[in-house]
């Protein structure tokens, strides 16, 4: 079962060793960006404490027992799960503690103090942890604090400071990395989100180590923005008019208000940035590689440039000026 699971060997090992030894805790923190895979690890993990046919210390899971099919069909009794509701930006006190009328009877708080209705013990993941405010996560304390026999508490943040230290004293802090670029690009494809191994490597090399970003990219249809940048740089020497045009074209199929509009510009950027590295990369001629290099620091310069604000369309336009420019230059060392 862990197989499927890429890039956290490490965190597999650390857990399996912690369950033979008996020292495993009733409170973790685990802490990594989005979309890595923090949420299907503290899963896959409650699978292996649940699973009928293996013994814990196993840390094994058959897929197969009336427990596994239950934690994957997402109905295991004895698992619970919650985290912030999308479109807001607080983790909800009532799903901890109860609305206000039935404070105390219902919520995950009160649900862990249970028996547990098939294992032998209740697991409990609370993603988004950093969405919990102070009465939220005050609510949990004594939960943390004497947790019922058995139950095992997973927190899931991409940071620890935003964890209250009441908080994160009591939990184990398990750190997550962002998954490798062959992970993104291999479960993209098994997905079937992607049909060409070239296109999981483009959009796995933008990913930043984390699935959802990959999906984003997919999604938005930034890969035509990436390919048009492509061809405009591929010029020689760029045509600034032409290639702000078309750009500008793409974003307008991108559509989204000034704000997402800004965020397509800096994926601009970054595909510039990453097309200048690789013909810098490829290039032999001195005189060229000069040329990319001053180009490439110009795109820098239209980085810091959109940090501070400056209008899209402007730093669009006077980037490419200047990359044509740049692109026309002899230059003398
Ligand atoms: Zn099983």
């Amino acid at each position: 079962m862990w197989e499927k699971l890429r890039g956290h060997q490490r965190q597999v090992e650390m857990f399996r060793r912690a369950i033979q030894r008996e020292r495993t805790a009733h409170a973790y923190l685990f802490v990594g960006p989005h979309g890595i895979g923090k949420k299907l690890f503290a899963k896959n993990m409650s699978q292996c404490l649940f699973c009928e046919r293996f013994p814990d210390t196993d840390f094994e899971a058959c897929g197969e027992c009336s427990a596994c099919k239950q934690m994957q069909a997402g109905t295991h009794p004895d698992f619970l799960m919650i985290g912030c509701p999308e479109g807001k930006r607080e983790l909800p006190i009532d799903l901890l503690i109860g609305s206000r009328e039935n404070r105390g009877r219902t919520g995950l708080c009160h649900e862990l103090s249970l028996r547990p209705m098939s294992a032998n013990r209740r697991i409990a993941v609370i993603d988004d942890a950093e969405t919990m405010n102070e009465a939220s996560a005050n609510s949990l304390l004594k939960t943390l604090e004497e947790p019922p026999p058995g139950v095992i508490l997973f927190l899931l943040s991409p940071e620890t400071d935003q964890i209250l230290p009441t908080i994160r004293s009591r939990c184990q802090i398990i750190r997550f990395s962002p998954l490798p670029e062959s992970d993104i690009a291999e479960l993209l494809l098994e997905s079937g989100e992607v049909t060409s191994s070239e296109q999981a490597r483009t959009i796995s090399q933008f990913s930043e180590g984390n699935l959802n970003t990959a999906r984003q990219l997919l999604d938005s249809g930034l890969l035509e923005l990436k390919n048009t940048i492509e061809k405009c740089l591929r010029s020689t020497p760029i045509n600034s008019l032409k290639s702000v045009a078309a750009i500008k074209a793409v974003f307008d199929n991108l559509g989204g208000d000034t704000a997402k509009e800004r965020l397509n510009m800096r994926w601009a950027n970054q595909f510039s940035i990453e097309e200048l590295r690789r013909q810098l990369h490829e290039s032999e001629d001195h005189n060229r590689m000069d040329q990319l290099a001053a180009m490439l620091e110009r795109c820098f310069e239209a980085e810091s440039h959109l940090k501070q604000t400056m209008p899209v369309a402007l730093c669009l336009e006077a980037m490419f000026d200047d990359l044509a420019r740049l692109s026309r230059t002899q230059i003398v060392v």
